[in-house]
Order: C-alpha cells, then structure tokens, then sequence
C-alpha cells in the first residue's frame, strides 16, 4: 500500500472507531508500518474522530522523527509491539468503555481476560493479557509489553484501555473490535449462568484457525 493510501486508511478507520464511540475526546492512538520499514503514528492530544493524513507523525527506519506533528505520549507502547512481534504491522489502543470496565472487576483472570465466550474473539485475538495500572505515558507500559516477549498479540491496561498489534491496520482494528464487542457480551452476561465455550471447543477453534494460545 502506498503511503498516501496508508494516511488515509489510518485517519478513515480511526474515524470509524471514534463515530461508534470505540474511544472518545482524545484518546486512543494509531501506528503503521510504512513500506520502507517506517512508521506512522498519530500525533499526540487528537482526536480520532478528526486525524488529518497530512499531519501524522513520520518515523523513519531508524526511529527518528521525521516529519508530522509530535507523536502519541504512548510511542513505548506500540514500539514494544513492533519489536518484539516481527507480524505487527499496526497498533491501536483505545479508551473502550467495556473492556475497560471489565478491566476494574476483582475477578478476571489476569492471564486470559476475556472470557471464551465466542470464537471469532480466540481467533482474533489469542490469550489477552490483562497488565496493571500504569501512569499515562509511562515508559513502564512498554517494558511490561516487552517483558510477554512478543507471545500475545493483545493486552488490556487496568483501568485504562486495550492495546492490539494486527498484520495491518485494518486487521489490528478489527481484532481491538472484537476485543470491546466480548467485553461487552461479558458485562451483558455477568451474574448469569451463561455458557460460554466448553474447553473442547476451544481446542477445536485453536487447531482449526492456528490461533497462539499456549503461551
Ligand atoms: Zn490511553
């Protein structure tokens, strides 16, 4: 894809999320893999629903900044994704009311944070890892990313939003979709007796779709 054709998807999806209040004010932040091995980041304190191409910040190969505006105060979040996971094309991170929400519950397994409620969410999405509370911008956020050594392709921040690597920035939106969408389901269904998938049909979607989830 052509980097123009880049900018624009980036700006045409971020709106997309915002319009459906996926993330809200000026929150969230976008990147991309540029062809030449660079990056485009969207710059920090704007809205998604309002990113303009032209203005993105531009990284090249080596990390430097090389054009745009100043890029999003969470850059360690999403550097950590693209060097630890060589098939990270593009990150994006919400402030996504559900998800979040579920984030503050005493009961979640750290380890796997969405429950198995249905297959597309394993299939997108793997074993989401929930990591604690962090200050905005903390270059620990990174570290903690850093630290899975590349084996999830999805984390929750506690009482914050949900950060999702995909191949490229239309599969990294649509898995941190279906990441918002099962918390929703969970919340929907919380206090129930709900059935969720039984442990062999998990087995089944994992071998079926390869997904990473013994890890
Ligand atoms: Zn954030």
């Amino acid at each position: 894809m052509s980097e123009a054709a880049l900018r624009e998807q980036i700006c045409l999806l971020a709106k997309s999320l915002f319009d459906r209040r996926l993330t809200h004010g000026s929150t969230g932040n976008i990147s991309a893999r540029t062809e030449d091995g660079g990056l485009l980041v969207s710059p920090t304190g704007t809205s998604f629903g309002r990113l303009d191409p032209a203005r993105l910040s531009r990284f090249d190969a080596s990390g430097r900044l090389i054009s745009g505006d100043k890029p999003t105060k969470e850059m360690p979040l999403h550097s950590a994704f693209y060097d630890t996971r060589s098939t990270a094309g593009a990150v994006v991170h919400l402030h996504s009311c559900h998800s979040v929400a579920m984030s503050m519950l005493p009961d979640v397994d750290e380890d796997n944070f969405l429950p198995p409620l249905t297959p597309y969410a394993l299939m997108k999405l793997g074993k989401v890892k929930l990591l604690p509370f962090f200050l905005p911008g903390d270059p620990a956020m990174g570290e903690a990313v850093r630290g899975l050594a590349g084996k999830r392709t999805a984390v929750m921040l506690a009482n914050h939003g949900p950060v999702v690597a995909g191949k490229d920035v239309e599969a990294a939106c649509n898995a941190v979709e279906e990441l918002e969408e099962t918390a929703k389901l969970a919340m929907l269904l919380r206090g129930t007796q709900a059935r969720a998938l039984t442990a062999e049909q998990i087995q089944a979607v994992v071998t079926e779709f390869n997904v990473e989830w013994d890890v």
